[in-house]
């Protein structure tokens, strides 16, 4: 008996009418108050395949903030920076802990389990900074993310960076913590001002999926046949994007969904399958963990209906 192929334009279509109708959409964030302003009903998703087909429904164009989602592509520039040496500062072993924990680096003497975590997410971007100024490094950072996406439009939230910058006590102690340890290299406001702005980087749907292609496809943006990163450091950083990228909701995350893939508090996700599509879902509700819940949702409908499991059907 032969089974149909799926077709993934319905296939999206049908998991946003799903959504639609659902009420258990989770909380917002609200510890970055600017966050809580985001309507909990919002609902994006877009899947672009191998072949650059993009199928999107819901509020797919609408930018909203990344968040922990730009801590991929801050990875991918401080391993094309430093190379290996940035797995002296920071580890990538699941951290089993929520995401801006601080008693792991009391016990690991401040060295944060992973890129994903905040301390983690820190300590890389403190990395990208050095021997530039922050507003250098920022725009580092914003230039990849508009040369992954051919779209010089993409920018910066300054509303949720300012937010964020008068809340975020909770990072400054994690990074005094670890400047403490001799782990942070440049002045502790230097480098969480370059934390906090790339996070509040707002993006569409649309504009996240094609800046992940090329995870999808061994390095290489089959958009601009640009290499990226050699197809070693690809395969890499779908492992820890798998094993890190959803906290301790990361084991569920693999559970359900089966692919790599980040999460942020804006309530976006980024999904990796392998040689199939890069996918980005955004519903600003969390679960406990800080983690989109019906964006996870969605993304389990998506690779059950499509069989884009890693691990198999
Ligand atoms: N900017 C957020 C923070 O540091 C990122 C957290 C997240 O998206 O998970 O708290």
């Amino acid at each position: 008996m032969s089974h149909a192929v799926p077709n993934l334009e319905s296939v999206v279509w049908e998991i946003a009418d799903e959504i639609a109708q659902r009420k258990d959409r989770g909380e917002v964030a609200s510890y970055i108050p600017e966050l809580a302003c985001v309507d909990v009903n919002s609902f994006g998703i877009v899947v672009i395949d191998a072949d650059g087909h993009v199928a999107a429904a819901g509020d797919s164009e609408t930018p909203f903030s990344i968040q922990s989602i730009s801590k991929v592509f801050t990875l991918t520039l401080a391993l094309g920076k430093v190379g290996d040496r940035l797995w002296r500062v920071v580890g990538r072993e699941p951290s089993g802990s929520p995401f801006n924990s601080i008693v792991q680096l009391e016990r690991e003497r401040g060295i944060p389990r992973n890129p994903f975590i905040n301390a983690g997410a820190i300590v890389v971007t403190d990395q990208i900074l050095s021997g530039h100024q922050p507003r250098e490094a920022l725009g580092e950072i914003l230039r990849f993310m508009q040369f992954l996406t051919n779209d010089p439009s993409i920018a910066i939230d300054e509303h949720v960076a300012a937010s964020e910058q008068r809340t975020g006590f909770r990072n400054l102690a994690l990074t005094n913590y670890m400047k403490s340890f001799g782990v942070i290299e440049n002045p502790v406001d230097f480098t969480l001002g370059v934390y906090f702005h790339h996070c509040a980087i707002a993006m569409s749907c649309r504009q996240l999926a094609a800046a992940g292609r090329f995870l999808a496809h061994l390095g290489r943006n089959p958009a601009t046949g640009h290499s990226v990163v050699q197809p070693e450091r690809a395969r890499r950083i779908n492992s820890v994007m798998l094993m890190c990228g959803h906290y301790d909701g990361s084991g569920e995350f693999a559970y359900r969904v089966g692919l790599p893939g980040k999460s942020g508090v804006g309530g976006g996700i980024l999904a990796i399958a392998p040689g199939k599509a890069s996918i980005a879902v955004w519903s600003p509700g969390l679960d406990a963990n800080g983690n989109s819940h019906l964006g996870r949702v969605a993304l389990e409908a998506l690779t059950k209906r499509m069989g884009w499991s890693i691990f198999g059907a």
